[in-house]
This record gives C-alpha cells, sequence and structure tokens, in this order.
C-alpha cells in the first residue's frame, strides 16, 4: 500500500518573499517535494514562461474552472485571479510524493479546510518596514497597489494562527533551512508513520 504524501502548503503575505524562497528550495538536487504549478489570469511578468511559473489563463478561461471544480482553492487577489489545480494535487499525493504549494493566505484557508491534515507554513517578515521595502524594491507595482499590498499584508498576519509553524524570512537560505527541518520532522511524526510500523508487527 502506497501511503499518501504530505501536502505542504508554503503562505504568507505578499512581499514576504514566498516565491523566492520556494525557487530556492526547488534549487536543491536532493529536494523530493513536487511543485504545483497555480493557474492565474495576471500578465506575465518578465521572464516568466507559461507552464513554469503559472498557467496563464484568461478570465473566462479561470471561471470555467472554477465553475468545473477544476481548482482545490482559488483566490481573488489584488484584481486577478489564482488558483491550484486539484487533479496534480490529488494524483501527486496518491503517488506517495510530497506537493508544495506557494499561495496566498486566503487560498491556504481553503486548503485548511479540505486537507486539515496539511502541514501549514507561515513565512513571515523580520519586519513590517522590511516588508514594505521589499514590495518596493521589487519595482513592478504601481504606489497604489503597494499600498493596497500592503493593506492585504497586515490582514494576513492575523491569520497567522491557523498555521502549523512560523518560519521568519530573515534570509532566504535560513527560511529554506527552517522549511525542510519542518518538513524532515514531519515525516516522523508519530501519528504519521505508526500505521506502517503495526502492519510491519502483523507480518512477523
Ligand atoms: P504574484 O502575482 O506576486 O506572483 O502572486 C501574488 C500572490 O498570489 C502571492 O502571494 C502568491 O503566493 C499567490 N498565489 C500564487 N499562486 C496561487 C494560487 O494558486 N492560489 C492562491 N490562493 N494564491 C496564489
Amino acid at each position: 500500500m502506497i501511503e499518501r504524501g504530505l501536502l505542504i502548503v508554503l503562505s504568507g503575505p505578499s512581499g514576504v518573499g514566498k516565491g523566492t524562497v520556494r525557487k530556492a528550495l526547488f534549487e536543491q538536487d536532493d529536494i523530493k517535494l513536487q511543485y504545483s504549478i497555480s493557474a492565474t489570469t495576471r500578465k506575465p511578468r518578465e521572464g516568466e514562461v507559461d507552464g513554469v511559473d503559472y498557467f496563464f489563463k484568461e478570465r473566462e478561461e479561470f471561471e470555467d474552472m472554477i465553475k468545473n471544480n477544476k481548482l482545490l482553492e482559488w483566490a481573488e487577489y489584488v484584481g486577478n485571479y489564482y488558483g491550484t489545480p486539484v487533479d496534480y494535487v490529488e494524483q501527486t499525493l496518491s503517488e506517495g510524493k510530497d506537493v508544495f504549494l506557494e499561495i496566498e493566505v486566503q487560498g491556504a484557508l481553503q486548503v485548511k479546510e479540505a486537507f486539515p491534515e496539511g502541514l501549514f507554513i507561515f513565512l513571515a517578515p523580520p519586519s513590517l518596514s522590511e516588508l514594505k521595502s521589499r514590495i518596493v524594491n521589487r519595482g513592478t507595482e504601481t504606489e497604489d497597489l503597494i499600498n493596497n499590498r500592503m493593506r492585504v499584508a497586515k490582514e494576513e498576519i492575523e491569520l497567522m494562527d491557523a498555521y502549523d509553524y512560523v518560519v521568519e524570512n530573515d534570509k532566504v537560505e535560513n527560511a529554506c533551512a527552517r522549511i525542510r527541518s519542518i518538513v524532515t520532522a514531519e515525516h516522523c511524526r508519530r501519528d504519521r508513520v505508526s500505521a506502517r510500523y503495526k502492519r510491519m508487527l502483523e507480518v512477523e
């Protein structure tokens, strides 16, 4: 019997560095996590590739995905839709592989409803001023959008209680190391492994 993989959700306010941390995590060769590519109606930023960074969709296409229950979760965030295609997640978990989602907070809360047994990690900024300067330095947003993102970020930090772990993103490599430790520890949890040992004892 194949044990289902672990569903790992990395979330936290926009600008905290979720994308950067996720990319750094997946650059490491020994990583065994499967990244779930999201769908979005946001236009590609320079260098972004369809099917690699996101599945870029028109609003109508995205709304069809919602209607046809093709998304595990979705959210409208600062004027665009973002969502997680459900088939990939289900298929990969049933193959016994861990799936990694990097999504905003509203979506993470929906995943928690559907998969309470998932592993929910909140990526936190060292401070609000640091968060603002990261959003500003990214240089892709207008002033209105920056203020909007900061307002959303403050609301999101208040939702931290729904998570299992909080990882401060002081430095990308530190955050990655903490996430790897959490995933390793999670695989050793008694309630995750005890059934396997009980089966082993029955065979002996
Ligand atoms: P960006 O436009 O900067 O790529 O992403 C904006 C926000 O959407 C980020 O917080 C990112 O984590 C989040 N996001 C990306 N994919 C998904 C998804 O599939 N679902 C949800 N709910 N949020 C997502």
